[in-house]
């Protein structure tokens, strides 16, 4: 049983949530995406530093989408991350649940991606359902039911249609790329479990899901041959 690693939300001090319950109190269209980062940048720069330094330490320094382990002094390495993107919704900036720390590829890759399953900028309440959203989110799905990393190939193993989501969102194939380039995976190894992840991201069927799931588990335990015994050639073909 893996244990349940799920967040805790943050608690603002009476100070900062003064600031939060302002914000919140602004009409509608008055709320912005680039309000912490431009107009009123030193005014919540503080709630801002308060949310980054709960979630590292929340997140035991690890990042929620690639679980990448990275501690270093310096928070720029981290961003604070929207969950649900705050230029597209910024009425939820800042909801405790929407919020993380994720490193900086996964947030660039993340960037505006939309989340929810029925998207809507007008919506006044947050989403708390977790299937209201269409990958598996920081603070309300346990990782290692939608995803299984294989740490020695750089490979993140989708088990559900939230991890498939999860992968594509915050571009988690590029690890297979990075660990063929250091030489930890046979390159030709490493290509083909690309090429079988992007075709598993087009898969159009939950049979073809799992038959290309069983390939790419093939193929990074035992290698190319045996995954060809397995019907590898004419997948590729
Ligand atoms: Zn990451």
């Amino acid at each position: 049983m893996v244990a349940n690693l799920k967040l805790v939300p943050v608690v603002y001090t009476v100070e900062q949530q003064i600031l939060v319950d302002k914000f919140n109190a602004l009409p509608f269209k008055s709320k912005t995406g680039d309000f912490w980062k431009n107009t009123h940048k030193g005014e919540y720069a503080d709630v801002k530093e308060a949310i980054k330094e709960h979630y590292l330490k929340s997140q035991n320094y690890t990042c929620p989408y690639c679980k990448q382990y990275i501690v270093v002094g310096h928070l720029g390495v981290w961003d604070a991350e929207h969950i649900i993107a705050k230029d597209e919704n910024p009425q939820f900036m800042f909801e405790p649940k929407n919020l993380c720390v994720s490193c900086k590829d996964c947030n660039g890759s993340k960037s505006n991606k939309e989340v929810l399953v029925k998207p809507s900028r007008t919506r006044r309440k947050f989403p708390e359902d977790p299937d209201d959203y269409k990958f598996c989110h920081p603070h309300f799905h346990d990782y290692a039911e939608h995803i299984r990393i294989i740490e020695v190939a750089g490979f993140y193993m989708p088990l559900t249609e939230k991890g498939i989501a999860l992968i594509e969102i915050c571009g988690l194939l590029r690890f297979v790329l990075k660990c063929g380039g250091y030489n930890m995976v046979d390159n030709s190894v490493g290509n083909v479990v690309v090429q079988l992840g992007n075709k598993l991201m087009e898969a159009q069927t939950p049979a073809e899901q799992v038959y290309l799931m069983t390939l790419i588990g093939s193929v990074v335990e035992k290698g190319l041959e045996s995954a060809a015994l397995a019907g590898l050639d004419a997948m590729m073909a």
